[in-house]
């Protein structure tokens, strides 16, 4: 065997070590030793060395073996540079041989000591000699004669005897560990769990503290918060004579650490250690800047520390573990602000699957609204509704959403969808309810008329069937899994308050109705960012009239209809302005094409041709005629507001008066009013003149004065570009990045949920530009209208209101674009506020 001198360290205070050469736990141990805490000898070796072992090298074992005196018993655990990403299993009593059998006996015991010896052979043979495990597993006698039974079948597994030398076990270890990490599944295993390919593994040798004696000894786990809330709570296992995992393993014979009426408890065994335990424990907290488990030994009443881990924690409990290091004064504010995950907020958010919790998953679609809920299969709006009315909670399953599911959507608890992707109605209108959605789940079969699914499986789920859809993560699941409610606690108001305190960029909520106003004022959003009109017609009394509109033929006929929706917007905006006390409310004219409000099938046009008193073929021809090829390319948002200019004046007129309306009892409203889908300045100009004439009609008919701003929804490429001529007649530019980047990649942002996998799986895409922002492409065009904007009108306000509001990568980018603010649907507000803030930390 070649010799060499790798990088072998004693942990001291001073010692060279550090996370990215020798690993997280090594670094932990180190700062353990610094603080004067009782941890036995350890050495670290480096990636470096262990890589080498793991090609055949072997240090030099007499200097690894030095500072643990004549006759030690090791350990050996593994020391990657993020505990997260795993490595082999520690092995226990390296150095236990015939010898320190015999001494072992004297201080422990014979059982004691033959049992200690028969664990470390069976873990040598299965882990390090890697013999077949059924050999050695299930001794069928304990004491010396079970000890007698794995050597004995060591020696004819191997045709050797049990290695006596410490020496040689230990580089057997080493050489079985570090080979393990460079194996095939190790590596696979770590990289799932985000670890670059060429990760190194550090080990450290560290001398046992038995647990086993005569005295109190024992093992066990100690930390101070719950995993679960992050609340103070002193939570642990420990188990008499016992090592390692042994207490959290063997749970049922382990007892309580803190005194505990259920049982007897560490403090009632063995007052002194509990307290030290507790003491240091808190010390770990305050020194290490982090809530701490930590692993102890007690051994015959004396306490011994092996580690420190960083408490497992649920987000709740991060989010409040964070703000009571902060409010100790253990950490700022600005540190307890970039401790947690923002996206990790929407589990706070919304109810979930418990992750203990067995799932049975039926198939995965788009995860397009977060949170989880179980109820029964409907496949209607209508059966939503009964089913509402009966008091069953209900999943709505759709082929896709429009319209007229919407109040199916109020009535349910979920939503499922066969197509569609991250932008598509079902995602939008969900997100903006808050209500769990999958859409896209096309490995499924959706039989709607013969009211079933069908699973990849062959398993059948007819109406009426208890199914759970989870919109974290796009999972369909058969039956009712435990659930983790919402908790939206103190310490999240608290932390989102210094949140606001740093960040620089304003966050603004997409909400259509007073619900979502509500919930947008309950976020703390700053305002309204996008208010989409149409969809305060998808009630049904407004459905019709709104039908009646589009049915006019002539412009009186249209002028009565729209005469009946103008006190109903009116009284919309007058409820959102007084919700919103004052802030900005952006309201976008009218934006989809009209037949999306006008029913597909047979039935419907003949439900409508009843409700309006038209012949069938009437209301056929109609709907006929309003078809268009390539409708998200037709006649829609400005386009329709210039060739039908009555709908734009009604809903201009709605918000001035609501205006006059809501400013009589509060804060002056300055309404914005955004006009979508523009690709040319003299749509701006037309709308510009027609929106001021209707403003001065108001004002003189009211006696009453009020200030507006009138801005541009940037969907299109073309008004991307020409920024420059459209800021002067614009207040404000709007980025709705939905439309942008269907428009920018020609991609139908409600068909390519059918290609994205295949599309993001050969690398085609980096990922769903629907979801992530292509920063490339479609940000290149936000940044190009932002400097063409603003050079030609330094006040220019921008932002952004598409579905990519609320993401954390896409808020960095408008904030290094120089924009004020994002908006996005209410319920992402808070991971969003926190996102900024951490920008600006
Ligand atoms: C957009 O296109 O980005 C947008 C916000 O508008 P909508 O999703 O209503 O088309
Ligand atoms: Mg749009």
């Amino acid at each position: 065997m070649q010799h060499i001198d790798p990088d072998i360290t004693l942990v001291t205070p001073g010692a060279p070590l550090s996370a990215v050469t020798h690993g997280g736990r090594a670094k932990c141990l180190q700062r353990l030793v610094r603080l004067e805490m009782p941890v036995p000898v350890t050495v670290a070796l480096s990636f470096d060395a262990v890589h080498r072992i793991a090609q055949g090298e072997m240090p030099d074992m007499g200097r690894l073996l030095a500072p643990f005196g004549p006759a030690p018993l090791l350990c050996v655990r593994p020391s990657s540079e993020d505990p997260d990403w795993g490595g082999p299993g520690a092995i226990l009593n390296i150095g236990m041989n015939d010898a320190q059998f015999v001494d072992l006996s004297d201080r422990i015991g014979k059982e004691a000591a033959a049992a200690l010896y028969t664990r470390f052979v069976q873990a040598y043979a299965i882990h390090v000699a890697r013999l077949d495990p059924d050999a050695f597993e299930h001794v069928t006698q304990g004491g010396q004669d079970g000890l007698s039974e794995v050597l004995r079948a060591y020696e004819e597994e191997t045709e050797e005897a049990f290695p006596q030398d410490p020496a040689v076990q230990l580089a057997e270890v080493l050489r079985s560990m570090a080979r393990a990490w460079e194996g095939t599944t190790a590596r696979l295993l770590r990289q799932a769990k985000g670890a670059p390919a060429d990760a190194g593994l550090g080990l450290v040798v560290q001398a046992m503290a038995l647990g086993l004696g005569l005295g109190e000894s024992g093992s066990g786990v100690i930390q101070l918060v719950d995993s679960q809330t992050g609340a103070p709570r002193i939570i642990g296992r420990y188990l008499r004579e016992s090592q390692g995992r042994d207490a959290l393993e063997r749970r049922n014979e382990a007892v309580f650490l803190a005194h505990d009426a259920r049982g007897p408890s560490l403090e009632d065994l063995a007052p002194d250690a509990f307290a030290e335990l507790k003491g240091i424990t808190a010390r770990m907290r305050a020194r290490l800047r982090e809530e701490m488990q930590a692993e102890f030994t007690i051994e015959d009443g004396v306490v011994h520390i092996l580690d420190g881990v960083r408490v497992a924690r649920s987000a709740r409990a991060a989010v409040r573990i964070a703000v009571q290091l902060a409010e100790d004064g253990i950490i700022p504010r600005e540190e307890a602000l970039l401790r947690v995950e923002p996206r990790a907020l929407n589990e706070l958010l919304h109810r979930q699957v418990d992750p203990e919790a067995d799932r049975d998953v039926l198939a995965s679609g788009i995860a397009a609204s977060p949170g989880a809920a179980t109820g029964r299969i409907v496949f209607s709006a209508a059966e939503a509704q009964a089913s509402a009315a009966r008091g069953e909670a209900c999943v709505l399953v759709r082929r896709e959403t429009s319209p007229e599911d919407i109040r199916g959507m109020h009535a349910a608890v979920a939503v499922l969808t066969e197509r569609g992707g991250m932008t598509s109605h079902a995602a939008v209108i969900g997100r903006g309810m808050g209500l769990p959605c999958v859409v896209g789940a096309s490995a499924l079969n959706f039989h709607i008329r013969a009211r079933m699914l069908v699973a990849p499986d062959g398993r059948e789920l007819h109406q009426g069937d208890i199914i759970t859809v989870d919109g974290t993560n796009g999972q369909v699941l058969a039956g009712e899994p435990a659930m983790i409610e919402a908790a939206e606690d103190d310490a999240l108001l608290t932390l989102m308050t210094w949140a606001d305190d740093v960040r620089d960029i304003g966050v603004r909520a997409n909400a259509d109705t007073p619900a979502d106003a509500q919930t947008a004022r309950n976020f703390k959003a700053q305002g309204i960012g996008l208010c989409r009109t149409e969809h305060m017609f998808f009630e049904a009394d407004r459905l019709t009239v709104m039908r009646e509109m589009i049915f006019a033929d002539t412009s009186p006929d249209r002028a009565a209809a729209l005469d009946r929706l103008l006190p109903m917007q009116r009284a919309d905006f007058t409820e959102l302005f007084r919700i919103m006390q004052g802030q900005p409310v952006c309201i976008r004219l009218f934006d989809p094409p009209l037949h999306e409000f006008l029913p597909s099938d047979r039935a419907g046009h003949r439900e409508l041709a009843e409700a309006l008193d038209l012949p069938l073929s009437d209301v056929t021809r109609r709907v006929d005629a309003l078809a268009e090829y390539n409708p998200m390319l037709g006649m829609r948002g400005v386009r329709l507001g210039i060739t039908v200019p009555e709908i734009y004046d009604m809903q201009a007129r709605a918000i001035f008066e609501a205006t006059i309306e809501a400013s009589r009892d509060g804060d002056p409203v300055v309404p914005e009013i955004m006009i979508p889908l523009v690709s040319a300045k003299r749509e701006v100009e037309l709308v510009k003149t027609r929106v001021d004439a209707v403003a001065a009609a108001v004002r003189t008919e009211t006696g009453k004065n009020f200030t507006y701003r009138l801005g541009v929804m940037v969907e299109t490429p073309r008004a991307a570009l020409r920024a420059a001529e459209i800021a002067p007649h614009s207040a404000f530019l709007s980025f709705g990045t939905n439309d942008l980047t269907q428009m920018t990649y020609g991609l139908s942002r409600d068909d390519a949920g059918r290609f994205m996998s295949a599309y993001v799986q050969q690398n085609v895409f980096p990922e769903d530009p629907f979801h992530t922002l292509d920063q490339d492409g479609v940000g290149e065009l936000l940044k190009i209208a932002a400097e063409r904007g603003r050079s030609a009108r330094p006040d220019l306000v921008l932002s952004i209101c598409g579905e990519h509001g609320g993401s954390p990568e896409s808020i960095a980018f408008c904030r290094a674009a120089g924009f004020d603010y994002v908006s996005c649907s209410p319920f992402r507000v808070p991971v969003a506020r926190l996102a900024a803030a951490q920008l600006a930390v």
